[in-house]
Order: structure tokens, then sequence, then C-alpha cells
């Protein structure tokens, strides 16, 4: 509220939606729209721009399932914003739930990912996807490239199967009027804000397979970081070789 009393504009809550914390999105979401501000979601993915490696949900269907509430009360609101968000976190339960995305990922074509020593990739998630250099080329010239090309090619097969804020905002882009959304999402949110309207329920077991979700018997419990313990510092140099402590992962 200081923020607004401020004249802050543009404000809001963020939440990466996981086992800890989804029986409290609603509520945040309800704070958020009380205040008049924002209210936006992900979920646990893995990156080399995050250095992490062990994000992985315990709990896969029942975090999903709540997310439902979370989407049923966004279609609920008078905000058109909220809606196709509604639609976002549709892709955030196939995410969760490790199926395949909404709609393909097009990185490298409506955005990419530049790092601080003005590396350009197509994400921020697979250091392979490198497209160039802006200290030594221009952005024409990488955009336009073979290599562009080749990563575009890596794009179109990629399994990692992320469904970030930009990643899904932009695939839900209509290509020739950006503004605009894509059929696919534009007729799911007129058909779910009508059926809301209406006091219908969502059709969720229509659109998601709960029967069949990704099970990580393996996973290792992820690193708690919120505690006392010193954080160990990584310092890199331009020159050094950057993002080989990472190690494997896959967002799935
Ligand atoms: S789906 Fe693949 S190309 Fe798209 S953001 Fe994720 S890792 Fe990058």
């Amino acid at each position: 509220m200081r923020l607004k009393e401020a004249g802050g504009t543009d404000l809001g809550f963020g939440s990466v939606i996981q086992d800890d914390n989804i029986d409290q999105i609603v509520d945040l979401y309800r704070f958020a729209q009380e205040r008049d501000v924002e209210y936006a979601t992900s979920t646990l993915h893995n990156a080399f721009q995050f250095h992490k490696n062990d994000n992985v949900m315990y709990d896969r269907v029942r975090v999903a399932k709540e997310v439902e509430k979370l989407i049923a009360e966004m279609l609920r609101s008078n905000s058109i914003k909220n809606w196709f968000r509604a639609y976002l976190n549709l892709g955030l339960i196939e995410n969760i739930l490790g199926h395949d995305r909404l709609i393909p990922c097009t990185a490298a074509t409506d955005f990419a990912f530049i790092d601080p020593w003005c590396d350009v990739y197509a994400c921020n998630v697979r250091p392979d996807l490198w497209m160039g250099n802006l200290r030594k080329q221009s952005w024409e010239e990488i955009m336009d490239s073979p290599k562009a090309d080749e990563i575009r090619a890596k794009v179109r097969t990629c399994t990692q199967n992320c469904w970030m804020v930009t990643t899904a905002r932009t695939a839900m882009r209509n290509p020739r009027a950006p503004q605009l959304p894509k059929a696919r999402p534009f007729w799911w949110v007129v058909a779910n804000k009508l059926r809301v309207s209406l006091g219908m329920p969502i059709p969720f077991d229509k659109y998601i397979d709960y029967a069949t979700f990704v099970k990580d018997e393996s996973a290792v419990k992820r690193e708690f970081h919120l505690d006392d313990k010193p954080a160990k510092r990584i310092v890199q140099n331009a020159d050094d070789e950057h993002y080989t402590f990472v190690g494997p992962y896959f967002n799935r």
C-alpha cells in the first residue's frame, strides 16, 4: 500500500507455484484483487539462468487440482487480463503434470535471452541454444544468420516443455496481430468465461488427462536456501566458461 501511496501503478504479486505454497495461491489472488494489484503465477523450472537443476514437484496431481480453483476465480473476475491468465494457468497444470505444452514454444523467433556477457540465446533454459554475441555481431546479423535458423530448428523439437510467462505468453499471441490471442486460447476463454458466468463448472477433465502424469520416485528433495547457511558465491569473469556447473536437468 505504501508503494501505491508513493505513486506506483504497475504493482502486483507473483507466485512460483509449488507444493509448499499451493494452499495459499487463491487467498493471495483474492488479497491482490482486493487491493487492485496484479497477481501472476509461474511454476518450478530448471534452467541455466536460474542455476537450478533440482526443481521438481513432489505431489503433482494435488498441486494441479488446486490450480483449477485459481483458474475459476480468475474467470469470475471482470478483468480480461485475468481471463487469459486463467488459460496461462491451464498451461501450468499441463506443465505441473509433465504433459506437453498447450502451444509450441516460439523461442528465437518471438523472444530471446541476452546474458550479462552479451551472449544471445534462444531462451534462458538451454545453454546449448546459443545464437551469437552482441559485442561481436549486430542484432540483425545474429537473428538472420544460418546459426539462428539451426537454433530455431532445435526449438521446434525441444522436449524441455517449459511454460513460463515469457514462453507461454508469446506462444499465446497471434503472429499476425500480437496484441490479440491465437484462436485456441481465445475460444477457450470465451467458452469458459460463459460457463462460469452461468454458474456452470469448468470441465477440466475434458482438457486435462489426470490419469497420466510424470512420477518422480527418484527425485531428490530440493535444497533449502532460506536458512542461515552461508551461500557459496560463484564469481565469473567475462572470459570464463559460463554455466558449466549446473549439471543435467529436465523440465517435465
Ligand atoms: S521449451 Fe525449449 S526452447 Fe522453449 S523455452 Fe523451454 S528450453 Fe527453451
